[in-house]
């Protein structure tokens, strides 16, 4: 589902390379946390494979398609309709509300209206969020805006989600809500998942986790199946 290839990426006046020469091979459906210290190159890695950002070396293709060479136009694009981006604090759209940030990318994609009108409505319901939809997002909790930021990288229905620190700025208990969420997602909808997290806890939930350390992946381990059964 995503394969990553000699992927390297050097910021202006980084005195090495944040990411350096990495290779992963992520299946469809595995849900996959990476790990590592604070400047390891963890979120690098995931904007590079989101194609917010575009690599110096190497190649990426999500779901058969390769995003290295394309324009930022074409990135722009199956972005939009291949992955949805997590982030650690929501990024919501504050003008907008629960309904219209859930319905951006859809309308951005120019769906048509009765389609996204559906499509609000059910993921408003799955993610639990009645009579919020006219709530603006500086009247929610940070789990209700967590759980927003969901339904929009949800809308249009993408086969990959990309979640950089999705439970950091929440408590145990919403962490705990959003992670039974992305399980969810995995486990019922074969999503593939790439989750950054400092949090051993958090990336207990996955199957497998990719320990970074200065820009190289340091080990790659799959949990038994006795740390999924949780
Ligand atoms: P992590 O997510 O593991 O904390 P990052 O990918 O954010 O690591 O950072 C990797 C390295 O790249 C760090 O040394 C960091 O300081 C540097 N870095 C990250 N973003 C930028 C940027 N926009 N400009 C310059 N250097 C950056
Ligand atoms: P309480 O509901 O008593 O405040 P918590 O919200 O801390 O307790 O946790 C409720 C349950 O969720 C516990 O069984 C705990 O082990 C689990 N849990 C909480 N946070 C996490 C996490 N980050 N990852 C995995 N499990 C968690």
């Amino acid at each position: 589902m995503i394969t990553v290839e000699g992927l390297s990426k050097r910021y202006p006046l980084g005195e090495r390379p944040a990411v350096d020469k990495v290779d992963i091979h992520v299946r469809q459906g595995e849900f996959v946390a990476v790990m590592g210290p604070s400047g390891s190159g963890k979120s690098t890695l995931l904007n590079l494979i989101g194609g917010l950002d575009v690599p110096d070396h190497g190649k990426i293709s999500v779901d058969g398609l390769s995003l290295h060479n394309l324009s930022e136009k074409r990135r722009t694009l199956i972005r939009r309709r291949k992955i949805g981006y997590i982030f650690q604090n929501y990024q919501l759209l504050s003008e907008l509300n629960v309904k219209e940030n859930i319905a951006f990318p859809m309308a951005m994609d120019r769906c048509p209206r009765e389609e996204i009108q559906m499509r609000v409505q059910q993921l408003i319901h799955a993610l639990d969020l009645k009579g919020k939809e006219n709530s603006f997002p500086a009247e929610l909790s940070g789990g209700q805006q967590q759980r927003v930021a969901i339904a929009r990288a949800l809308a249009m229905q993408p086969r990959v989600i990309l979640a950089d620190e999705p439970t950091g700025n929440l408590d145990r208990r919403r962490s705990y809500e959003v992670l039974e969420i992305l399980s969810r997602l995995h486990r019922e909808e074969r999503l593939t998942i790439i989750m950054v997290t400092h949090d051993l806890s958090v990336a207990g939930c996955a199957e497998r986790v990719l320990l970074f350390k200065d820009g190289r992946i340091e080990s790659d381990i799959r949990q038994t199946e006795v740390n999924l059964q949780r």
